[in-house]
C-alpha cells in the first residue's frame, strides 16, 4: 500500500446529487423508513470514478495491482455503506454506514477482489464505540484498517521480498483481512522481483567492467527500470522500494 493524494477538489455530483440522496436517507432512517439501496450512479459516475483513478495511480489502493482491462476497478466505501461486520464469521449488521455512501473521503479505488472477496462488509474497530447512525461520531472509532489517504501506509506494512510485513496492529489486521498475502498477488510480485534482481546483477557486473560500453549501456536502462518501480504509479512500488532500500546498486 502506498500513501494516497486526493490533490483533486470533490467531483461536484457528490455535493449536489450526493449531498442530496444523503439527506434523502438520513431522513428515511429517523423516519424508521426503509433505507433505499445506495445509488451507483452516483458514488461510481464516471466523474468520481476518473477522478479516484488519477489520485490512485490507477492502482488498487490496497494490494497496488495496476487496473487492466480484465482487472476491473471498484469505488470502494472504506467505511461499508450497506452493512458492516467487526470479524468475518458474525452476521451483517445492518445498516451500514449509510450516510457516508457519497462521502469524498470515504471513497477509494480498488480491485473487485480486495473489495468484495476480501473487504467485503468488514470493519473492525479497536474500540467499544461503533457509529451506528448518522447521529453517531465516526472520530470516536479506531479503525483497524490502513486508510491510504489518513495515514501512510508505509509506517504500518512493510516489505521482506514479496512477503508483506507488519510494524502496528492496523497493518497486520489489514495484511491478514484484506489478503495481502494471496497466492495470485504473490505469483505476480515474485515476478517483478526477478526483473529488478536481474537488473541489480546488470548494474554490478557494468561495475565490474567500466569499459564494457555494451555493460554500461546496459546498467544506465537497468538503473532506469529499477528507478521507475519505485514511483508510485508503479504496480507494486512499496516492494520495490522495500527490496532496493536493501541492494547495492
Ligand atoms: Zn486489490
Amino acid at each position: 500500500m502506498i500513501r494516497i493524494i486526493k490533490n483533486s477538489k470533490c467531483p461536484k455530483i457528490l455535493t449536489t446529487k450526493g449531498a442530496d440522496q444523503t439527506k434523502k436517507d438520513c431522513d428515511d432512517y429517523d423516519a424508521k423508513r426503509k433505507l433505499s439501496k445506495s445509488k451507483r450512479s452516483i458514488y461510481a459516475s464516471t466523474a468520481v470514478k476518473q477522478t479516484l483513478v488519477r489520485a490512485h495511480y490507477s492502482k488498487c489502493c490496497y494490494c497496488e495491482q495496476k487496473f487492466t482491462a480484465s482487472r476491473d476497478l471498484a469505488v470502494e466505501h472504506f467505511r461499508p455503506k450497506s452493512g458492516v461486520k467487526q470479524t468475518r464469521g458474525q452476521k451483517e449488521m445492518k445498516p451500514g454506514y449509510y450516510w457516508l455512501a457519497y462521502d469524498w473521503n470515504n471513497l477509494l479505488l480498488s480491485c473487485d477482489e480486495c473489495n468484495s472477496t476480501y473487504k467485503d462488509t468488514l470493519f473492525p474497530v479497536a474500540t467499544k464505540y461503533r457509529a451506528r447512525s448518522h447521529h453517531g461520531n465516526i472520530n470516536r472509532e479506531r479503525p483497524l484498517f490502513v486508510h491510504p489517504v489518513l495515514q501512510d501506509p508505509r509506517d504500518h506494512i512493510r516489505f521482506h521480498d514479496d512477503e508483506p510485513f507488519h510494524i502496528t496492529e492496523i497493518g497486520r489486521v489489514t495484511i491478514e483481512e484484506i489478503g495481502l498475502r494471496r497466492s495470485g498477488l504473490r505469483e505476480a510480485k515474485l515476478k517483478l522481483i526477478k526483473r529488478l534482481r536481474f537488473y541489480c546483477k546488470v548494474i554490478i557486473e557494468a561495475e565490474k567492467h567500466p569499459r564494457s560500453r555494451r555493460l554500461q549501456r546496459l546498467a544506465t536502462g537497468a538503473k532506469e527500470f529499477l528507478r521507475e518501480a519505485t514511483l508510485p504509479d508503479a504496480e507494486f512500488s512499496s516492494m520495490a522500494q522495500d527490496l532496493l532500500s536493501g541492494w547495492s546498486i
